[in-house]
């Protein structure tokens, strides 16, 4: 093993018969250079017979929502990886590169008018840390390259238009990576939980928005939903932090407070989402959120696997290379 840049797993080509594999198939993804030594790895893993990837199952089976049952979930699990924080955090230092370099190769393309883009949906209560993954995840890669929007109370011109109105005009462009903190899911997880419109109203959203999803994939986007879960106890702690530190007093707002009156009615609403809004063009992926590491680390993983599967290059150059380079002999 090299231990160098991240090696990603070959795509099967369609049709061969073999399943597409994900990077962090077990055997193709390769440690952080600092972990280079087998024993080392094996230390801070704490994982005697450890072959050859830290992740004992890819990323996208680990948190697929496929059966999931929100009210067993356990917050502080870390599925499908097999080490600790130490070596969570140095693979994400490693990863970030990774993600950055497809980043590039997906904006480059944009350029060249490639109209496939990726959305990254966040959804999570208050404190599940959406923020962080849009700081510490997106943050590694070119800012030119992302459209990030954040989806709050509706305006008074919002609530003037159907709910999906606010979720186009935000769309990435080909070539993007869009991140949505909070999203159209909104329309069926507290406005479901507060009655803000009745339930034959909000009961019809569910295709709806399937339907919505299957018409983005349709024009080249890779939706990519993540579902962020906090326990009560950790959200309590994480809400606690803000109070004690004034740096962090523009996060807290009282009304957090108050929802957590309402953290049953949320996880039904969550997993009425997860039944019927993970679909095989925009599936679910749910991540237990009690570990900041482990939460970043999957989400880069996630966008590291969805970046793959486009299966990009480098876009062909619009002029004769060899006529360029003579033209700048001599300089
Ligand atoms: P955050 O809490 O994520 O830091 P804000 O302070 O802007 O961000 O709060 C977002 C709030 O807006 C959340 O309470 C969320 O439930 C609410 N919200 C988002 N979309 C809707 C919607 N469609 N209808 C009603 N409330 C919404």
């Amino acid at each position: 093993m090299d231990g160098g840049a991240a090696r990603v797993a070959p795509l099967a080509k369609a049709g061969q018969g073999r399943p597409v594999l994900a990077p962090t198939d077990p055997g193709t993804i390769a440690y952080p250079t600092r972990l280079k030594n087998p024993t080392h790895i094996r230390r801070i893993v704490g994982y005697c017979d450890m072959p050859k990837s830290p992740w004992s199952v890819p990323v996208t089976t680990a948190l697929h929502a496929d059966g999931v049952k929100v009210a067993d979930l356990d917050t502080s699990a870390t599925p499908g990886f097999r080490g600790g924080k130490k070596a969570g955090e140095l693979l994400l230092e490693q990863r970030r590169t990774v993600l950055s370099e497809l980043q590039e190769k997906l904006y480059a393309n944009g350029r060249s008018g490639d109209p496939r883009n990726i959305l990254l949906v966040l959804q999570g209560m208050d404190t599940a840390g959406k923020g962080g993954i849009v700081r510490h995840v997106i943050g590694s890669v070119d800012p030119q390259g992302v459209a990030a929007a954040a989806f709050g109370v509706p305006t008074e011109q919002e609530r003037g238009h159907h709910y999906l109105w606010r979720i186009r005009k935000q769309l990435p462009r080909g070539g993007q990576i869009g991140v949505f903190d909070r999203s159209h899911y909104e329309d069926v997880l507290v406005v479901r939980v507060h009655n803000l419109v009745p339930p034959e109203v909000w009961g019809k959203r569910y295709d709806e928005i399937n339907r919505f999803e299957g018409k983005l994939a349709e024009s080249g986007t890779t939706v990519v939903k993540v579902a962020m879960f906090v326990s009560p106890d950790e959200q309590c702690k994480r809400l606690a932090q803000r109070l004690d530190r004034p740096d962090k007093y523009w996060k807290f707002n009282p009304g957090d407070i108050d929802e957590r009156e309402f953290w049953p009615a949320y996880q039904q609403a969550y997993q009425a989402v997860l039944d019927q809004t993970s679909t095989e063009h925009a599936p679910w992926y749910v991540i237990p959120a009690d570990r900041k590491w482990y939460s970043r680390l999957a989400v880069t993983e996630l966008l590291i696997d969805a970046l793959t599967r486009l299966e990009l290059d480098w876009p062909k150059a619009q002029f004769d290379v060899e006529e360029q380079r003579r033209r700048l002999n001599g300089c």
